[in-house]
């Protein structure tokens, strides 16, 4: 039996699909154990590229069931079109379960987040208006009861609760925000439809989980955004509304934490960040703007231009700490392949104190300033590169900079998009 959460290690978007892809190859059961269609997992097998919201990304292997655990939310009308769009591509998503116990994001949750979002105006959190927020608030709040997946194959079950929960939801849509009513009758004709095809998926998620540990399978727990954007140990308020670490996936899916064999945290060689909130190493000149053209930073889900900078070091060693990582996998190493030499954050300055890990509190971390390393650059392009051993010492000496600065040995390399394009080390 190997449990293997796969988390990512910064804000996002590290190339955590690919590699969940790859460690797919060989696993039962692929479970992602949060965070809800505002995810964007890139997968490219050969010519072909496949953009996941809400699917994991095992589905590509077809003899893996793939599972969405109950700490994720789910828009059934998103799920619809992502099982369509697969489908219509010759993957079959006989393999997708859903849990019994996942939220369902209904269309009064997007009415409410963009209504949210616009009267925070310029101070808005910068959300993806996937009314991923007000699905989990609900969840939190727990009356009226929200809709949960398998209330989706009850049609009268449905009715009664989206009634019940737009007799609350009316009151702020009307009296709070100035707009018109949600008709109950419209909401039901909304996901009805999408309903009963989804609803075929529903299964009792916590017990396959317990099921395939005992029967000793091999799971990948796969996390969606990152580390600095869990809830909790994120950069609050600027986080998402679940829990991206890897105990999360404790949460999220029914295991508990001794169950888990493996943290392999996702590390891309330099920093994005997509929205508001601080970012320490942050580039908004053209060192940030080469990143990002180079790495092809704009959103999967959103198409919003991502923030770039250097990689931080400190960012790194506290994301391996706060998940736990047994190894990491260091991605898009081949955007950098141009560089003459890297800038790498070492540490930070606050009042002319050295920290090695970050403050949790916002308003220090605003003042922190990056100390930078420059470590030489390879000059040449990696893609092509398959072995540790072929790749040049400057480029082995960066990959080693940081298993250093986080204190936890790195273990995959990927220098492209591709599956062929990854190293494995050891
Ligand atoms: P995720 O949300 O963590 O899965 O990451 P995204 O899919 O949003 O972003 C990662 C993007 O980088 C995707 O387009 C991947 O295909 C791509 N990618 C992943 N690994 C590599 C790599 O090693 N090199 C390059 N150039 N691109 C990569």
């Amino acid at each position: 039996m190997t449990c293997t959460v796969v988390v990512g290690g910064q804000w996002g978007d590290e190339g955590k699909g690919k590699i969940t892809d790859i460690l797919a190859e060989g696993a039962d059961l692929v479970v992602r154990y949060q965070g809800g269609s505002n995810a964007g997992h890139t997968v490219v097998v050969g010519d072909e590229e496949f953009k996941l919201h809400l699917i994991p990304s095992g589905i590509l292997h077809h003899d893996c069931t793939c599972l969405m655990g109950g700490g994720t939310v789910v828009d059934p009308l998103v799920l619809r079109d992502e099982i369509t769009g697969l489908q219509a591509r010759g993957v079959s998503c006989d393999n997708l379960r859903v849990s019994y116990t996942a939220h369902v994001v209904m269309p009064y949750h997007k009415r409410i987040e963009e209504q949210a979002e616009q009267a925070r105006g310029r101070a808005g959190i910068g959300t993806t208006l996937r009314g991923i927020g007000p699905a989990y608030t609900d969840k939190a709040q727990r009356m009226p009861r929200p809709v949960r997946f398998r209330d989706l194959t009850d049609p009268d079950r449905l009715r009664e609760l989206i009634a019940g929960q737009l007799e609350h939801k009316n009151v702020i849509i009307e009296h709070q925000y100035g707009q018109p009513p949600l008709s109950s009758d419209e909401v039901f004709a909304q996901v009805w439809p999408a309903a009963q095809e989804v609803g075929n998926y529903a299964t009792d998620g916590y017990r396959l989980v317990q099921d395939s540990l005992r029967a000793g399978k091999r799971i990948v727990f796969e996390g969606a955004q990152g580390t600095f954007l869990d809830l909790d140990c994120g950069t609050y308020p600027f986080v998402t509304s679940s829990h991206p670490v890897a105990g999360g996936a404790c949460l999220g899916t029914g295991i508990g934490p001794t169950a888990i064999n493996e943290v392999i945290m996702i590390c891309k060689a330099y920093t994005t960040r997509v929205g508001a909130g601080v970012l320490p190493t942050e580039d908004e000149g053209d060192a940030g703007q080469l990143l990002r053209d180079c790495g092809n930073e704009y959103g999967t889900t959103t198409g919003r231009p991502r923030r770039c900078g250097w990689l931080d070091g400190v960012v790194v060693r506290t994301a391996a700490m706060l998940n736990g990582a047994t190894s990491i996998a260091v991605t898009k190493l081949d955007v950098l392949d141009a560089l003459a030499t890297i800038p790498v954050c070492v540490g930070y300055e606050i009042d002319g104190v050295m920290l090695d890990t970050m403050p949790s509190w916002p308003e220090e971390l605003e003042k922190v300033k990056p100390i930078y390393e420059e470590i030489p650059g390879w000059q040449q392009p990696l893609g092509d590169m398959r072995e540790w051993e072929q790749l040049p010492p400057q480029a082995q000496a960066y990959v080693e900079k940081i298993a250093e600065l986080a204190g936890v040995p790195v273990k995959i390399v990927s220098l492209g998009q591709s599956r062929e394009q990854t190293v494995f080390i050891g």
